[in-house]
């Protein structure tokens, strides 16, 4: 049975029109998924109001949402780890499974990925989505709607931490506390950093950081946030200022000074991870302060092999995704959920889009 699906489709710069969708039965090791909850995600609005991220370039139609909970609604010939009725969280990219990158494990550097709501592949902004089983994970009652939505932020924040190689007793920073900042502060206390430094120019994210594990908050409108994290991390671990920074720093605002702090913060020997990117490919950096106190500088592309991890740290209430979410529309308020979304990103974290 052929279901039709209304679907919200980017057809032009800040512009959302609707549409209706086929969607067949699921096919062989497929799943047909009743969407209930989208999380509109920077970069979902970074295409509805510019076009295009880096290389991404919207030239059709586009359908947004990437960050999706569902109810399974019907399953293909072969599918064993779901059923009918199921909620479930999609992991929103599929690897082609058989390159030299997919047969190490690091398929996030595939390069036959199909990620959702990337140009040309269309998200999940619509009532059904097909998807491989394999990249459908059943969540339990104790995950929210929103909060098994929200576990893609948490898979980046997650991927970022297994970057950073953060390990119990380290002292992190984390610097911009937007949704990704936020699911990097839960992702660092969850694998045990104890000394969590938040940045950020809002003094609601700062809160927000601090519910989801900062042990400190700096706004960096009212203080100097190097100097700061130096001072701390001196007192912290015996050391002059000039030797003193975090074990590992982290970008998560996507802004040049955020991207110079995360060189800057790391101690001698400590690491750089750039999770948000500048917004111009070719910035200057004192890469000469970097190189010669021996930070390595690792980037972070997405993530793989964090959705189990992710459901587990949700599912134990180990991490609260759910207080991240500060506004909400209905699906047939999506233009409107946009619309707010690109006007109020400094009074709003996560917004949230009821499917049903
Ligand atoms: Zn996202
Ligand atoms: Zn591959």
């Amino acid at each position: 049975m052929t279901l039709n699906s209304r679907t919200s489709v980017l057809t032009g710069p800040r512009r959302l029109d609707w549409t209706s969708r086929a969607v067949p039965q699921p096919g062989a090791r497929e799943v047909r998924v009743r969407v209930t909850r989208i999380g509109v995600c920077g970069s979902d609005v970074h295409y509805y109001s510019h076009g295009r991220i880096g290389p991404f370039v919207v030239n059709g139609p586009l359908v947004l949402g990437h960050e999706v909970s569902g109810v399974v609604d019907a399953v293909g010939a072969g599918v064993t780890r779901v059923n009918p009725g199921d909620r479930v969280a999609l992991e929103p990219g599929v690897p082609c499974r058989r390159c030299a990158y997919c047969r190490t494990g690091a398929y996030n550097l595939c390069p036959d990925m199909t990620f959702m709501a990337t140009p040309p592949v269309d998200g999940a902004l619509t009532e059904y989505v097909l998807w491989p089983d394999d990249f459908v994970y059943p969540v339990p009652g104790s995950v929210s709607d929103d909060a098994a939505a929200l576990l893609e932020p948490l898979a980046v924040g997650l991927w970022a931490a297994r970057r950073g190689d953060v390990r119990p007793g380290h002292s992190v920073a984390v610097l911009g506390a937007g949704p990704v900042g936020c699911t990097t502060v839960m992702a660092a206390r969850a694998v045990g950093a104890t000394t969590i430094i938040a940045v950020d120019l809002e003094d609601f994210r700062l809160d927000l950081a601090r519910q989801a594990g900062a042990t400190h908050t700096l706004n960096a409108r009212h203080a100097d946030a190097l100097a700061a994290i130096r001072e701390l991390c001196a007192a912290r671990d015996g050391l002059p200022l000039s030797h003193a920074g975090v074990d590992v720093a982290f970008e998560t605002a996507g802004s040049l000074p955020t991207t110079r702090l995360t060189l800057a913060a790391p101690k001698p020997g400590g690491v750089a991870v750039l999770v948000g990117l500048p917004p111009d490919p070719e910035v200057s950096l004192d890469i000469v302060s970097a190189a010669s106190r021996e930070v390595t500088l690792r980037g972070v592309f997405r993530y793989a092999n964090c959705y189990p991890a992710a459901v587990e740290l949700a599912a134990s209430g180990r991490v609260n995704l759910d207080a991240l979410v500060t506004h909400r529309f209905p699906f047939t308020q999506t233009p409107d959920a946009f619309a707010f979304a690109d006007r109020e990103k400094r009074t709003s974290m996560k917004v949230m889009i009821d499917v049903r």
